[in-house]
């Protein structure tokens, strides 16, 4: 069992009551998905955010991470990977996935099980160090990391099931539809800086089929690598 000073077992403000809390209210918001509420009850959100903050990991808010970044709000993570796995009647397993905007690693964590593969690409170099370092010590091996620039997607990789963007560029990359394969979903939010729009792209066999799932807030895309 691992047991550290970060109080991975989740005692005090961390404890079972304070997850079970977040996830009746991300219930109670929306969220259907049994296998996906499950997820955020096990991830340990407190282990992705700063000592200082732990008490405020099960808050459904977003926190800083450093870098000007921040990690997304727990409802947010929950809506994007049911928005990428959903079925109308259960979940479905992914094959290849694609991350763009690593963060603290927190989603990556989150989303990693629904994954055969999970490829993940975020353009601050000491955040990814980071959330390899985090999400591989809780034992997740199925994510490949690169320090990049995701708007130019994973060519070599690609098409993906599904790609997950969590910065918002102001239009929908053509580069990243590309790279999707057949039945496959883009949710990415879209739009200016703070006001954006959170779409699900899905190929179909005569293009791409839009859907809007809600408004947000997202750190902006921003091109090149940091
Ligand atoms: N889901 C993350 C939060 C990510 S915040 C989490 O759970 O922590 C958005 C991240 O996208 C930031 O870390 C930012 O540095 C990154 N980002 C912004 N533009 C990018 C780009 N073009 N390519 C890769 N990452 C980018």
């Amino acid at each position: 069992m691992v047991t550290d000073d970060r109080d991975p077992q989740g005692i005090g403000m961390t404890s079972a009551r304070t997850r079970d809390r977040l996830v009746q209210r991300l219930a109670r918001q929306g969220i259907r998905e049994p296998s996906v509420l499950e997820r955020i009850r096990n991830v340990p959100r407190h282990l992705f955010v700063d000592e200082a903050l732990a008490s405020r990991a099960y808050e459904d808010s977003a926190l800083p991470i450093g870098h000007g970044q921040t990690i997304s709000q727990p409802f947010v993570v929950a809506l994007m990977t049911q928005a990428l796995v959903e079925t109308g009647n259960g979940v479905r397993q992914l094959g290849k996935v694609l991350e763009i905007g690593t963060g603290c690693g927190y989603q990556t964590a989150v989303l990693a099980p629904f994954c055969q593969q999970l490829f993940t690409i975020e353009r601050v170099g000491a955040l990814l160090k980071l959330a390899k370092q985090r999400v591989g010590s809780l034992g997740i091996g199925n994510v490949r990391y690169r320090h990049g620039d995701g708007m130019e997607g994973w060519p070599g990789q690609a098409p993906f099931a599904g790609i997950l963007a969590a910065a918002a560029p102001v239009e929908v990359p053509e580069v990243l539809l590309q790279q999707l394969a057949a039945d496959g979903r883009l949710v990415i939010p879209v739009g200016p800086g703070g006001h954006q729009s959170l779409l699900r792209i899905t190929r179909t066999a005569s293009g791409f089929e839009r859907e809007h799932l809600c408004d947000v807030s997202f750190v902006p895309l921003v091109e090149g690598r940091g």
